[in-house]
């Protein structure tokens, strides 16, 4: 069992990484990509760094993470669920367990706003948790990866009426239930979700699952029942959110969207975790 995995590789994530390593803690960094720092030109605002692209300097915090011994997975982790004593992490294809779990996932967006006004009424973003309300009623899931098959294993075996949206996406595995790849225009219903409208088709649901893309902050928080404030997840001064044991750093929790920032919390999140988990030995 890992003393702590963090998720995600940015800033945040891997300076919590180095500061977790010289604590002398069992951690573990899965990170599916580079995170917003990929997608900035140019980054001229860090101290002493002068100027490099944001590509550039998520390589060189990755090469020297990596040669100060920090443990780093490629992955993408697709949920977290509670064990007694801690935490399990799933990712694409492996699982782990963990006493603590440091959530760096980025900046959060929940990638499909129609769903809003029926969360609760019919929409849900976990399958474990909200899968048994819908046994043997008409179910879609929006998504189209892994991500998407996860939540589709867990509801078969309560329905067999499953209707896959992939909602413009290419679908990236294989599934043998119906698939409708165009984008869903509107979802109807008066008090509760009712229906899906797809091009020109009117579609009845009991219920909408949505895992589109991967697993973020939001889906996350949903999941597992953490704070949120709009979508950014809620910590207290050492970084924990209000379920013990799951801390966040970095744009996840919003405020200063900038790299000084993230891996400030990193480095700052990294010694709560150490300092909870020696109140806990
Ligand atoms: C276009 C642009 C320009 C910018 N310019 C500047 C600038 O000039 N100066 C500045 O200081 N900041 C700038 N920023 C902001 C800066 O990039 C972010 O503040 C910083 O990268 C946040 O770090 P982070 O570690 O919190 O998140 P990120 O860097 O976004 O990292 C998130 C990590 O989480 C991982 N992740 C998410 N979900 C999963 C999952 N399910 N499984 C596994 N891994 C997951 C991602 O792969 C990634 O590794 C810019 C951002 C953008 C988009």
């Amino acid at each position: 069992m890992f003393d702590t995995i963090v998720i995600g590789m940015g800033p945040a994530g891997l300076e919590a990484g180095i500061y977790l390593k010289r604590y002398g803690l069992n951690a573990l960094v899965i990170g599916k990509d580079l995170g917003a720092l990929a997608l900035a030109k140019e980054i001229e605002n860090y101290y002493a760094l002068g100027k490099m692209s944001g590509k550039d300097l998520a390589v060189k915090g990755l090469k020297e993470a990596t040669s100060l011994g920090v443990l780093i997975n490629h992955q993408e982790v697709i949920s977290i669920d509670y064990l007694d004593n801690g935490f399990s992490v799933k990712t694409t294809n492996n699982q782990y367990e963990t006493k603590t779990v440091l959530l760096a996932t980025g900046k959060s967006r929940n990638s499909f706003s129609l769903a809003k006004p029926y969360e609760g009424k019919g929409i849900s973003y976990c399958a474990t948790c909200d899968g048994f309300f819908y046994k043997n009623k008409k179910i879609g899931i929006v998504g189209y990866n892994n991500y998407m098959l996860h939540e589709l294993n867990y509801l078969k075996p309560l329905t067999n009426d499953i209707t896959i949206f992939t909602n413009g996406n290419e679908l990236e595995v294989e599934v043998d239930n119906k698939v409708i790849k165009d984008k869903i225009v509107a979802l109807n219903g008066e008090d509760k979700l009712e229906s899906v409208t797809v091009g020109n088709e009117i579609i009845k649901l009991d219920g909408l699952f949505i895992a589109l893309g991967s697993q973020n902050a939001f889906t996350l928080a949903k999941h597992l029942g953490l704070m949120l404030n709009k979508e950014d997840l809620v910590v207290d001064n050492n970084y924990m959110t209000n379920i013990p044991g799951i801390f966040a750093a970095g744009d996840v929790i919003g405020g200063m969207l900038q790299v000084v920032k993230a891996a400030s919390d990193g480095a700052r999140a990294a010694e709560a975790i150490n300092k909870y988990l020696r109140g806990l030995k």
